[in-house]
């Protein structure tokens, strides 16, 4: 590389790393963005884990393995005789990884559109503002920017009782290029991905076992909403064990004997393969020099502000390596707030509206605060639910299962919290982000017209159910 000087470098190019990169640029400055991603065949992708080996990859394999399961248990509702269904996981698997190399491939035309120089090998921050990078063939070089933004990501914790093999027991990303469906599948915390992923395997026929630490299902979610997701993913077979604390392990060629104490006791439960989803943590290997000011908290997490600078001057942080929800979307706009606010623009962030998504069958999505955080905060409130049961185009999609609630404050009627699930619960959250972006009040959604018959009506009449004002329910 001939020219060693940017107005921005971005270390990281997953979902927080290179839209900030591609802000930047359209902002009219000189931006590299280095990026170290691997992936097992050894060859370099731009688009982190979300792209690589996270969002893209785990929804191509949902997609699949809910049709199959709906051809199973649906087709017959609709006078469809399917017979002889089959599936072909290596098919699946070649659909997945098509489906993740347009997306990362996408970037590199992006950032050629963008005029971003992409960069493939490792960044490491120098005091003053100085990067060291290694290029992939080895070779060092050090460049300089005005800014630089660290946008490192985050990788899978590990359980120290049950170290992952890559082969028996595996990471998120092991468990989504399984080459067969495993006859019995264990999963180790019943979060976002041991859902997901539990769900995809489940629904090709593995028997699932989901070990959760915790005596509360789903305890970050709007707790009416964990238990109507809990009662159909026992319909869809999971076997979720919840208070499940994993004491030990013995891992054998012909099974992975998993030991672990209940309310009941000492348990034991053996699985061919573990999947280890127990939370994410920040990661910053070899990314911090000597003396660059960056600090770190005790949990690993860059130190960032409101507006993601970090402190050191003209150094920002981005996305899951610093404080907040771990999502793609999250980091996505801190990388534009942060392109934009380098070039002197205004932005910002409403961390207030920050969709959660998760997307099993019945999809589960919320936004703002859930019943169990409004009651209390101590404010008085008001709560309006719909069930999809009662609306005529989930019942034409066979898909009836689920509700929508709204939260919203009994003096001025804003919005505080917005709750589904039910199917295509995470397109619907958008209207429910859009309207608390604009404070907007359960009356501003209640005068909206919404079209007949669409799923969005159930979130029209639950804002009409918190005034007691629903159509097509009767009010209690
Ligand atoms: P990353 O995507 O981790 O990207 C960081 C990049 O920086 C990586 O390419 C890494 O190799 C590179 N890097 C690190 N250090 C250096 C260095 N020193 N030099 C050069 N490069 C470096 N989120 C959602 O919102 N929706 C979903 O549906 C969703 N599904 C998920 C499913 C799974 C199975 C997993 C594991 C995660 C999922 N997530 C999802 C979370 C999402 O993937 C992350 O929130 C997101 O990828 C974080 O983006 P990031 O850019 O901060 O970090
Ligand atoms: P998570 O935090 O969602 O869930 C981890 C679960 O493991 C928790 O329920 C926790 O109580 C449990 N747990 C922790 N230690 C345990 C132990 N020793 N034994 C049993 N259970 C234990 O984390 P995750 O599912 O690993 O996902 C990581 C991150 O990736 C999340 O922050 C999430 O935001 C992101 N992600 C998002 C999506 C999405 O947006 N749809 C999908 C996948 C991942």
């Amino acid at each position: 590389m001939s020219d060693s000087s940017f107005d921005v470098i971005v270390i990281g190019g997953g979902p927080a790393g290179y839209p900030c990169a591609i802000r930047a640029a359209q902002n009219k400055l000189k931006v590299a963005c280095i990026d170290e991603w691997k992936n097992y065949d050894g060859s370099h992708a731009f688009g982190g884990t979300c792209l690589n080996a996270g969002c893209i990859p785990s929804k191509a394999l949902l997609e699949s393995s809910e049709l199959y399961h709906r051809a199973h248990v649906e087709f017959a509702a609709h006078g469809i005789t399917a017979k002889g269904l089959e599936f072909d996981v290596a098919e699946m698997q070649k659909r997945k990884a098509k489906i993740v190399k347009a997306s990362t491939q996408g970037i590199n035309a992006l950032f050629k559109g963008a005029g971003v120089t992409g960069l493939q090998g490792h960044g490491r921050l120098l005091a003053g503002n100085r990067v060291e990078y290694t290029a992939a063939d080895g070779s060092k070089q050090e460049l300089v920017a005005k800014h630089v933004v660290l946008a490192s990501g985050s990788a899978p914790m590990p359980l120290k009782s049950l170290p992952f093999d890559g082969k028996q027991v595996v990471d998120s990303w092991g468990a989504l290029e399984f080459d067969a469906v495993p006859k019995r599948l264990g999963v180790i915390g019943a979060g976002v991905i041991g859902l997901e992923l539990g769900s995809v395997w489940r629904r090709l026929g593995a028997e699932v076992v989901v070990l959760e630490a915790m005596e509360q299902f789903l305890w970050m979610a709007d707790q009416a909403v964990a238990k109507e997701a809990l009662r159909h993913f026992k319909k869809l077979g999971l076997d979720v064990r919840l208070g499940a604390k994993v004491t030990g392990a013995d891992v054998r060629k012909d099974g992975v004997a998993l030991k672990y104490t209940d309310a009941k006791g000492e348990q034991s439960v053996t699985v061919d393969k573990v999947v280890v989803a127990i939370g994410r943590r920040p990661y910053t290997q070899d990314l911090l020099g000597e003396g660059t000011g960056v600090e770190v908290d005790e949990r690993g997490f860059i130190k960032v502000d409101q507006e993601c600078r970090t402190g050191a001057g003209n150094v920002w942080a981005i996305g899951d390596v610093v404080r907040g929800p771990m999502l793609a979307h999250k980091g996505k706009e801190e990388g534009v707030m942060v392109g934009d606010l380098i070039a002197g623009l205004h932005s910002e962030v409403n961390y207030n509206a920050v969709p959660s998504v998760i997307y099993t069958a019945p999809e589960i999505a919320w936004v703002g605060q859930t019943e169990e955080q409004v009651k209390a905060s101590g404010r008085e409130y008001k709560v309006g639910s719909f069930p999809f049961a009662a609306s005529g185009r989930a019942r034409a999609m066979e898909a009836p299962a689920g509700f929508c609630k709204v939260i919203a404050a009994k003096d001025d009627d804003e919005i505080l919290g917005v709750h589904i699930v039910g199917p295509m619960a995470g397109e619907l959250i958008a209207e429910a982000v859009l309207a608390m972006e604009y404070s907007a009040s359960t009356e501003d959604l209640q005068r909206t017209m919404h079209a007949h018959p669409t799923l969005s009506e159930a979130l029209h009449e639950a804002a009409l159910s918190a005034d007691k004002r629903a159509i097509d329910i009767p009010n209690r």
